[in-house]
This record gives C-alpha cells, structure tokens and sequence, in this order.
C-alpha cells in the first residue's frame, strides 16, 4: 500500500520539478494512471492515495473491473488509451470520460454514432501517427487536416492530438511535432509521455501523461 503512494507521490514530485523550469503549473498536467492488466486490489491503493483519473487500454477488461470501482468512487475519471474497434463504440462511449485513440474515418463514424445515440458527448483526442510507422495506429500526418475537420463536422468533441513515439529513439522531437500539429490546428491538449519519458513530455508541453509501469510496477 505504501508503496504505491510512495510511488504516486514521487511522479507528482518529478512533474512539479520539470514544470518550473517549462513555466508550467503541475495542475495544468493529468497524471493518467494506467491500470491495464491489473486488478482492483492493486487499483484500490492508487485511490486511496487521492488518485482519480486513470487508463485503460481494453473495453472489456475495462468493463469487468470499474463498474464497482466507481459505485465507490463516483469522481474516478476513466480513459481509454488503447486501440478501439468500431465494434466497441457503444461500450466505449458508455464507460469511459475520455477516448485517446480516435484515428481513422470509420471509428469517427461508429463514435458519433454511438454519441448520438447515447446522448452523451466523449471528449476524443486523435492519435496521430508520428514516426509515421507502418505497423501503428494513428492518423497519418497528412490526413490530420482534413480527419480534423471531419470529426468537428461530426460534432465530436476534441480533447486535443495524442501520440506514442516510435520506440528505441529519442521521444522529445516526436513530442514537439505532435505540439506544433496541435497549437496549428487550435488544440489544447496533448496527450503523450509513459513511464520512459514523461518528465520529457512535460517539458514539451504535455497536458496528460499515461503512466502504467512506474506506478504499479511491471506488468505481468
Ligand atoms: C500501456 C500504455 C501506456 C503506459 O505505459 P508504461 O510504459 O507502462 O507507463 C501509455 N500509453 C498507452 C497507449 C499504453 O498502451
């Protein structure tokens, strides 16, 4: 138990220290708490430490977990960061606070859908390709202006861009493309920085970072 406040307490501790010399305040940055692959006695310390906000990376897991999490803690803010099916827009959109990862023209119109349908609005970022890999999600770089645009025609809140830098290579560079795309296109949020690299992030400007490993500890 302490040591996962211990361990929550130190993250806090290393983003005020890197907002100083940004000119940044430690309030403007969500520490997300990625809880993917673990369970609520692992989750229930976080929480008690005064930890609200957390990410998951899969609808179902998701779904067998919050549910009761919540019923106690009404305030939990709950994200999904991991790759959505169309599929899975309605369970997507009924259960979480947040979509990290709207990036392609055939989810933005499954989620629209399902907000319609549920009356209810998720602020989304788009993930944007930015190492431009092959093997990864994300909106090609080229496509973000006119994907952009769709998603607003849809009426689909957008929280900002979000990205997972190519690994094995200095993030900070991906880091800044991904601020310059988002203060081009009048967006404010910036959801990027794990474990490795979020003080990193911070620095860049990043206004939400999803920390899985340095907060629980190795994933089984
Ligand atoms: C798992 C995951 C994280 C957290 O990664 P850690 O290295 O464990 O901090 C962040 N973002 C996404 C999209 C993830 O899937």
């Amino acid at each position: 138990m302490e040591n996962a406040a211990s361990r929550l307490a130190a993250i806090r501790n290393n983003i005020a220290r890197v907002c100083k010399p940004a000119r940044r305040e430690p309030d403007d940055v969500t520490l997300i708490a990625v809880s993917k692959t673990h369970d609520a006695p692992a989750i229930q310390p976080l929480i008690d430490a005064g930890q609200r906000v957390f990410g998951e990376n899969r609808v179902q897991e998701a779904q067998g977990k919050w549910p009761a999490l919540r019923e106690a803690h009404p305030d939990i803010e709950l994200h999904l960061i991991g790759q959505l099916q169309s599929n899975k827009a309605e369970e997507a959109v009924a259960l979480f606070d947040v979509i990290h990862s709207l990036d392609r023209p055939s989810l933005l119109t499954a989620l629209a859908k399902a907000m319609d349908k549920a009356g209810k609005r998720v602020p989304c970022f788009v993930q944007v390709n930015i190492g431009d890999e092959a093997q990864k999600g994300g909106c090609p770089i080229s496509e973000l202006p006119a994907f952009l645009a769709a998603a607003r025609a849809a009426d689909v809140p957008l929280a900002g861009l979000m990205c997972i830098p190519p690994a094995d290579t200095e993030a900070a560079p991906f880091f800044a493309l991904l601020a310059k795309l988002a203060a081009d296109h009048g967006l404010e949020g910036l959801s990027m920085g794990m474990s490795g690299d979020y003080e990193t992030a911070v620095m860049l400007g990043a206004t939400h970072v999803r920390v899985g490993t340095a907060l629980f500890g190795a994933r089984g």
